[in-house]
């Protein structure tokens, strides 16, 4: 399983990165999990947005999910038609929210022709098999666990500290977990969690290797990978925009 970071800067895009999205690749199949601001412009250095073949939202902040708006364009527009509809698994309410934010005049049009709109379950895409589990977010947001063979990656999207991503990453092979939070930000519960705690859940889930991302421009990914360290055994790194991973 390949993992390819589209964009990695907490809730906006920075100066170095888009906000979130992922791809995550396998047999030819390409998943995208999250298409936050500017991610859908990295995704064509590896893919043409036609040849996608799922796209996955943790949930539907526009961090992780604005650039679908950005994604009718290249359906619609650009020179390459494709084959049936691009897959869109999303929390309740996705194919509103995207209608909506795309151009509200033409909500009545839809976007049904180009994505086909369905909420996360757990369950088998394409050589994937996926789960998902509800986390501690102030909109429904789900952390999502892809494994492929014996090798599984959990993504906790946006999420305070949550029990739940624990059980889901158990012994995952990498967890890329969010660690917005700066050591000394007022904590805010059920929002975000600092690198502290990302290590934490880390080591609870007994995860081989942790990769923090979501971190927001004016944080430090260091302090984050730090902060993470101290409180999980196992290697740890900050996610880099273009970085490709292995799994
Ligand atoms: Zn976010
Ligand atoms: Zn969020």
């Amino acid at each position: 399983m390949k993992l390819t970071v589209l964009g990695c800067s907490g809730s906006l895009p920075g100066p170095d990165s888009p906000a979130s999205g992922y791809l995550v690749e396998e047999d030819e199949y390409r998943l995208v999990l999250d298409l936050g601001h500017g991610a859908l412009g990295t995704l064509q250095r590896h893919v043409a947005p036609h040849d996608v073949d799922a796209i996955l939202l943790s949930h539907l902040h526009g961090d992780h999910c604005i650039d679908l708006t950005a994604y009718v364009n290249a359906l619609r527009y650009g020179p390459r038609k494709r084959e049936g509809r691009i897959p869109v698994i999303g929390p309740s309410g996705t194919r509103d929210r995207i209608e909506t934010a795309y151009d509200p005049l033409a909500r009545k049009l839809g976007l049904r022709e180009l994505f086909e709109f369905s909420t996360p379950r757990s369950g088998e895409l394409g050589p994937f098999a996926v789960s998902v589990a509800a986390v501690n977010h102030p909109v429904p947001a789900y952390a999502i666990s892809v494994s492929a063979g014996d090798r599984t990656l959990v993504y906790s999207g946006d999420t305070g500290e949550s029990d739940a991503l624990v059980s889901l990453a158990h012994g995952a092979d990498v967890l890329l977990c969010e660690a917005t939070f700066a050591p000394d930000d007022p904590y805010v519960p059920d929002l975000h969690m600092t690198g502290k705690q990302a290590g934490e859940h880390a080591a609870r889930a007994g995860v081989d290797r942790l990769i923090v991302t979501h971190v927001p421009p004016w944080n430090s990914r260091e302090v984050a990978v730090a902060e993470a360290a101290a409180a999980f055994s196992g290697s740890v790194e900050a996610a880099q925009p273009g970085a490709v991973y292995s799994i």
